[in-house]
């Protein structure tokens, strides 16, 4: 399985130490594919940190430029410069707060592909889409616009997280057969746009509300690769004993 922390904006770099620290020493080495997606200002220590272990660095955005005047910004090649294997792109963060549109991320993707940088799409409905019974139709758009113009071949660089933005952050979770049929969903686009090899080959999370005590749960539902998870890695020891939890 691939489990994803995502940090966000919490930690800082001396914070960000300690946390390697204490999730290092009670880190199994070889059992998923853990990935932590830190602030810009770690992941240089980070790196540092995890040599020797198989902890995968992310960052969680870069820009949709190569280079040149974008004050302020991060650009894919920067990030693989220092050895970062993963980027977060089209988290609902930053659709909603930082308005990023689809033209943004596809950008983004495409940029991060160059640069040798597996990108972690997030997409999901929103509670309106939900109850309006759009969220296939959501999902199959916001997929279609972020992998417009790829090859097929370059799939094989892409995760998909399926996080309903009502469940990130709220403590509420899609029933099992939910995540089941929307994970279906997302593979059928990428058949139909793609091929029906590449829609089984592609890696596809769920994130939203995963905590200790439902990790495990989740991680058995069909058709669930991985999980990508805000809160509960915040803690390192929590966060160290859900990667052990999770039994898939
Ligand atoms: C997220 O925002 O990517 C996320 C998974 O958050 P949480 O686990 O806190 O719902």
């Amino acid at each position: 399985m691939t489990i994803i922390a995502n940090l966000k904006m919490n930690k800082t770099n001396s914070e960000i130490k300690d946390y390697i620290m204490k999730l290092l020493s009670r880190y199994e080495k070889g059992k998923h594919e853990v990935v932590l997606c830190l602030p810009f200002t770690s992941l240089t220590t980070a790196k540092f940190l995890i040599d020797g272990s198989d902890v995968k660095l992310g960052a969680q955005n870069l820009c949709d430029d190569e280079s040149g005047k974008n004050t302020g910004e991060i650009s894919g090649e920067m990030l693989h410069d220092i050895g970062i294997n993963y980027v977060i792109i089209g988290h609902s963060e930053r659709r909603t707060k930082y308005k990023e549109n689809a033209k943004a991320i596809n950008k983004k993707i495409k940029i991060a592909l160059k640069n040798r940088l597996k990108v972690v799409l997030c997409v999901g409905e929103s509670l309106a889409d939900k109850n309006l019974l759009k969220t296939f139709e959501t999902l199959k758009t916001q997929i279609e616009d972020a992998l417009k113009g790829l090859y097929e071949n370059e799939l094989e660089n892409i995760v998909i997280a399926y996080e309903p933005i009502w469940a990130i952050g709220s403590g509420k979770i899609p029933l099992a057969k939910e995540i089941e049929g929307s994970i279906k969903a997302i593979r059928k686009v990428i058949a139909n746009d793609f091929s029906e090899k590449a829609s089984q080959k592609i890696e596809v999370l769920y994130g939203g509300s995963v905590d200790n005590k439902n990790c495990n749960t989740i991680a058995k539902i069909k058709e669930v690769d991985g999980l990508l998870v805000g809160g509960a890695c915040l803690d390192a020891v929590n966060f160290s004993q859900l990667i052990k939890d999770v039994k898939v």
